[in-house]
């Protein structure tokens, strides 16, 4: 029997109020529960934002510096649990163990870089046009806020958002996807742990439409952090304005690699591979697309496929694995609905496409690392966002065409090109239409000292990451004062 898990509000380890649950299934194996959580309702998630606001109280106005030290505190406990967040991670996503790993690495130093932003939290001094007359501004806390995941990167994702805003003075309602209870709420012990005062932190498991409803409706919430789709995320915002709280989404994305001839071959086919199988392609910023030159098209793609035949699709907790499982029943069958839809639209399937059901394999969510060919800008598998391991290869004829392919899709999110022209590389670069862009690395490069988020339908809002991190989770107040 799995065992059952609890919310943790203001200070304390509850169940749902109306005693119902759901269960967690193990993408590697759906017969496998791997916990059993609240299936909280709107009044548990009432009750998590009152005691958000008590808290606030006394947490808005301590030092700054004695709440890096309660963070402190959650580094060192993430820094030693490292391994078994690791295994939680990987049974409840599917992703590699190596990947969980690297998943809570990137957390610790996002997380470091936030705490630090909160100590050098700046306003500015200005002259004024009156004799006698300082005038200055602070940054100030918001109150209570929302922080709404998704189950691709279930621990780093409330790393990012949670630290600015309790950094910043704000206390807040953390909900976890439901396909990640469990990594939620390890991430959560470490501030348990921490001694953080009752009310600072709340978890809330349950669903979008019950719990999460509450979280973007309820006045008492000031801003909604939120990454996941574009549908919930467009609604978060639509309700967002009948409250006035500010929202800051990360949403979907249909990243291109643009590969020219003078680009490094192997770099490029390298760079696809990795971004577009790595999490079995459920990274927000997954390579999802290729659009090459006519010229060197079948020279990349034989590379390419060279590289995607060896990778090792498995269970994430065996070692010899290099692709895990997608995150569910139903990513899988969207997944396969889209693979359905590009064959039918006449792409050619050049490389997998098939769900995976050998031994060890056939009671879980595998698919085979999949390449279309021949994919026209146009077809949906080139158009709408499929979020696992299907890489669509465009053909175009010039540089030209390739920026405009690129750019005509509705999502902004990431992007890349592999060429050694300077003219062409900077051309790109102001054309691309994508909140984040690289030239010669792949899609998914990114650090934490600098902002990250999407333009177009892949974000909305003061993006999250770098300085502008914690600047969503803050106001400014200017003060005047007459000393003469
Ligand atoms: P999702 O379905 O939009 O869910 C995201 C979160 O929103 C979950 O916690 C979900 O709860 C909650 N939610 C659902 N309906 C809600 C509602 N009506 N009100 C409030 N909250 C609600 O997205 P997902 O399937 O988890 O994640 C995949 C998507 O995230 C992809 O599109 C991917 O590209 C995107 N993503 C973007 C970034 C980025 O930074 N740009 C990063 C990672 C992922 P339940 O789980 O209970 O439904
Ligand atoms: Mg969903």
């Amino acid at each position: 029997m799995a065992k059952e898990f609890k919310n943790y509000i203001n200070g304390r380890w509850t169940a749902s109020s109306d005693g119902q649950t759901f269960e967690q299934l193990n993408p590697a194996n759906l017969e496998e529960v791997t916990g059993i959580w609240p299936a909280s309702t709107h009044a548990d998630a009432r009750t998590a934002i009152e005691a958000a606001a008590k808290a606030y109280e006394s947490w808005s106005v301590m030092s700054v510096y004695k709440r890096a030290e309660y963070f402190k505190k959650v580094l060192e406990g993430m820094k030693k649990r490292k391994g078994e967040f690791a295994q939680i991670l990987t049974m409840e996503n599917g992703k590699t163990l190596k990947e969980s790993e690297a998943e809570i690495n990137s957390a610790i130093k996002e997380m470091e870089f936030q705490i630090n932003e909160g100590l050098r939290l700046k306003g500015q001094t200005m002259p004024t046009s009156i004799e006698g007359v300082l005038a200055y501004s602070l940054r100030r806390p918001l109150g209570v806020v929302s922080i709404i995941s998704p189950w691709n990167f279930p621990f780093n994702v409330p790393g990012r958002k949670v630290t600015p805003a309790l950094m910043a003075g704000n206390t807040c309602v953390f909900k976890p996807a439901s396909l990640t209870p469990g990594t939620g709420q390890k991430f959560v012990e470490l501030f348990v742990d921490a001694d953080f005062p009752h009310g600072v932190i709340n978890f809330v498991t349950g669903s979008g439409s019950t719990v999460g409803q509450e979280m973007i409706t309820n006045p008492a919430i000031k801003a909604i952090s939120f990454t996941g789709s574009i549908a919930v995320g467009r609604k978060i915002n639509q309700k967002a304005s009948e409250i006035m709280a500010r929202t800051q989404l990360e949403m979907g994305g249909k990243n291109p690699i643009v590969v020219l001839e003078d680009g490094d071959l192997d770099a490029a086919a390298g760079a696809s591979v990795t971004a577009a199988y790595a999490c079995a392609g459920q990274w927000c910023t997954s390579t999802s697309r290729v659009i090459v030159t006519r010229k060197i098209k079948d020279k990349f793609i034989e590379r390419l496929i060279e590289r995607a035949k060896k990778i090792v699709v498995g269970n994430g907790l065996d070692e010899k694995t290099t692709m895990g499982p997608v995150c569910g029943k139903a990513q899988l069958e969207s997944i396969m609905n889209c693979i359905d839809i590009g064959t039918k639209e006449g792409a050619k399937l050049t490389l997998g496409g098939k769900r995976i059901m050998s031994d060890g394999c056939d009671k879980g969510c595998f698919i085979e690392p999949t390449v279309f060919t021949d994919v026209k800008a146009d077809m949906r598998i080139a158009q709408e966002e499929i979020f696992g391991p299907v890489l669509s290869i465009i053909e175009v004829s010039d540089f030209e065409e390739a920026v405009e392919v690129a750019n005509n899709v509705e999502f902004g999110l990431s992007s890349s090109i592999y060429t050694r022209n300077l003219q062409k590389a900077f051309t790109f670069l102001e054309q691309t239409e994508t909140g984040l862009t690289h030239v010669n690395l792949m899609t998914a490069l990114k650090e934490p000292q600098l902002t990250f988020g999407g333009i177009k339908e892949s974000g909305f809002g003061i993006p999250e990451a770098g300085k502008t991190g914690i600047e969503f989770f803050t106001d400014h107040k200017v003060a005047y004062v007459k000393y003469r």
